[in-house]
């Protein structure tokens, strides 16, 4: 059985941060936060993490949700990046995480006859033999109508033939979550809605002084906390350079660094609206256009361009919108319109350098760095998703030398996540598993790419009430058992929570989770101690969440969309 994170655990988890002290707090619950807190628990440890908002809540439930090695680095001759990159997705696949990552092949359509196919067929070797063992496919080269048997609704002059190569996708938000649970199953205190407002300093004797860990604000309950530690991890994204203002440094002096946002948009439309075997990727005249298969959904996107406005909740445009559909009707045979899109969102890159908002971002790499400006205070930022456990490493890495004492080295590597112990025999034992919850075998292998050994807590659910094995009414890909085990374990504390990050309903429901809300929030109530005027105010706030993210969509530019969607951000939501 699992460490549950629901409410109760909360309660004691703000106990601890009240009384205990630390070796290493982290500051932030995105992918990053969450790996350096896994990082250093498996070290032997003891770890506290705090996210301001929800884990996953920032750019970590926004990506493209690729594990890749990004085949635009080989262009720019980054093979270090992508190497390590293509590691870290063999593990991921393989060893950590194969319940939650998975292989999906992509088209990579070529226009030109003779020197197309030899460079980008050479890249995608070098993709291939990067990449280490045979841990996905290898690429094949595709002739013209080869290409269109696989791609039907791609136009027959969009392309003069294709390659087909692999790489890996995840659920983003879930897959956060699931690092940060895995490191509460080490012994992590891990909470959200705790926000960090100031640092905690003591004097030295040469005159300087060190972090000594954090103050909290439990957004929740309005308690500030003085949280001890001996190392402060900040893994706070696009969000750094606020956490070094408050940290008494300015972003951009000596022994500091600075986060440039840049805003990057995916629209979900319905699989059928697309007819294609595999996913796509497009050469764009700034960068790359993907198309990338969701479940009975495309992902299509993205853009990239500066953001300096809000960073909770960063707006998507028409403009963004126009980009994308311009971009790949370019090559559909059936262009898309704006009445097929179910869902749209908006995530921040957090890219390490830049200098304001109309520097280009589309040259920065997404490499990393470790600082630390100050004793007790490490400051991880920058790379992408699919490194995130390589950024962890370094960043304990570099705190573990401020500890003096000796620390074991990463063990990450060989530390599956949570749910990955006995995956694929429960896998091959589907059917039974099915036989025995009274449920489809299409909906427990769901179910088993969500949860993977961890299903059986969910399956646990349904036996003891057999209504809970009912999918949930206007978001029927999900069972009513998962809005359930999502408070109780997964550590949501709102119904934004549940629809937006621990299902998706938020992008795969064309109402966006409106007509589902009712009845999320009442299965979980109960949970959480909600009476009925705090359900209808939860109902209430999501829906002028959605209405304002609706009324951003209209709007052509940055500034605007920003305005209208700030006026409706809910308290909760404010960070930093
Ligand atoms: C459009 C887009 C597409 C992308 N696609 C891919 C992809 O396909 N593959 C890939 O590998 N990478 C991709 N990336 C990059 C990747 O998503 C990010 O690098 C990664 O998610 C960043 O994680 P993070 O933990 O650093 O930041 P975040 O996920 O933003 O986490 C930072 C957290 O800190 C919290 N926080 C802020 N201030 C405070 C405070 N004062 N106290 C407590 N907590 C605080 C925030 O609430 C937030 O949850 C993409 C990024 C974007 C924007």
């Amino acid at each position: 059985m699992s460490v549950p994170m629901g409410p109760r655990a909360r309660e004691a988890a703000l106990r601890r941060l009240a009384e205990d002290e630390f070796d290493v707090l982290v500051v932030g619950g995105g992918v990053v936060g969450a790996g350096v807190a896994l990082d250093a628990v498996s070290r032997g440890l003891s770890v506290a993490l705090v996210e301001a908002r929800d884990l996953a809540a920032g750019t970590s439930s926004r990506s493209s949700k690729l594990i890749h090695g990004g085949l635009r680095y080989l262009e720019q001759l980054d093979f270090r990046l992508v190497r390590e990159a293509l590691r870290e997705r063999g593990l991921l696949v393989t060893r950590l995480a194969p319940h939650l990552v998975r292989p999906v092949p992509f088209l990579f359509p070529l226009r030109h006859r003779v020197w197309e196919r030899g460079y980008v067929g050479a890249g995608v070797l070098l993709y291939d033999t990067l990449g280490g063992a045979r841990v996905l496919p290898r690429h094949r080269q595709l002739s013209h109508s080869r290409a269109l048997r696989e791609a039907p609704g791609l136009r027959s002059d969009a392309l003069v033939g294709a390659i087909k190569y692999y790489d890996a996708q995840v659920d983003d938000a879930r897959f956060t979550m699931t690092v940060a649970r895995t490191a509460v199953q080490y012994g992590a205190c891990v909470t959200t809605r705790t926000k960090v407002t100031g640092f905690l300093r003591d004097e030295l004797p040469d005159g300087g002084a060190r972090v000594t860990g954090a103050v909290v604000r439990d957004l929740e309950g309005g308690a500030e906390l003085r949280v001890r530690a001996r190392q402060v991890i900040n893994a706070t994204g696009v969000w750094t350079d606020e956490i070094q203002r408050l940290a008494g440094a300015s972003p951009g002096s000596r022994g500091s660094v600075t986060v440039q946002a840049s805003k990057g948009v995916h629209l979900v439309v319905p699989r059928e609206r697309i007819r294609l075997d595999t996913g796509l990727i497009l050469r764009t005249e700034k960068s790359v256009l993907f198309v990338i298969p969701w479940g009975p959904h495309w992902i299509v996107g993205t853009t990239d361009t500066p953001w300096d406005l809000d960073k909770v909740e960063p707006a998507p445009t028409r403009a963004d919108i126009d980009y994308i559909l311009e971009h790949v009707n370019a090559v559909l045979r059936t262009p898309l319109t704006h009445d097929d899109i179910e869902g749209v969102y908006a995530g921040l890159r957090p890219l390490l350098g830049g200098s304001g908002s109309s520097s280009p971002t589309v040259k920065l790499s997404r490499e990393h760095a470790v600082i630390r400006p100050e004793p007790g205070l490490v400051i991880v930022a920058g790379g992408k998703y699919t490194t995130y456990r390589v950024m962890a490493k370094d960043a304990v890495d570099v705190a573990v030398a401020g500890l003096g004492q000796k620390v074991p080295a990463s063990v990450t590597d060989r530390v599956p996540v949570l749910g990955a112990a006995g995956f694929e025999a429960l896998r091959n034992n589907r059917r039974r598993l099915a036989g025995r919850a009274g449920l489809p075998v299409a909906r427990v292998e769901h179910l088993l790419g969500r949860y993977g050994s961890c299903v059986e807590e969910v399956l646990a659910l349904v036996e003891a009430d057999p209504g809970l094995g009912e999918p949930i009414p206007g978001a029927e890909g999900y069972l009513k058992a998962e809005a359930v085990y999502a408070v109780t374990h997964e550590g949501a504390l709102h119904l934004e929570d549940v629809l937006v990050r621990r299902t998706r309903v938020f992008i795969e429901e064309r109402d966006h989770g409106l007509a589902a809300a009712p009845e999320v929030a009442a299965l979980i109530a109960p949970v959480l101690g909600w009476d009925d005027d705090r359900m209808r105010a939860e109902i209430d706030a999501y829906r002028s969440g959605v209405e304002a993210d609706l009324a951003a969509q209209r709007e052509i530019d940055d500034a605007a969309a920003n305005a209208v969607r700030l006026a409706a951000a809910a308290p909760a939501n404010q960070v930093a």
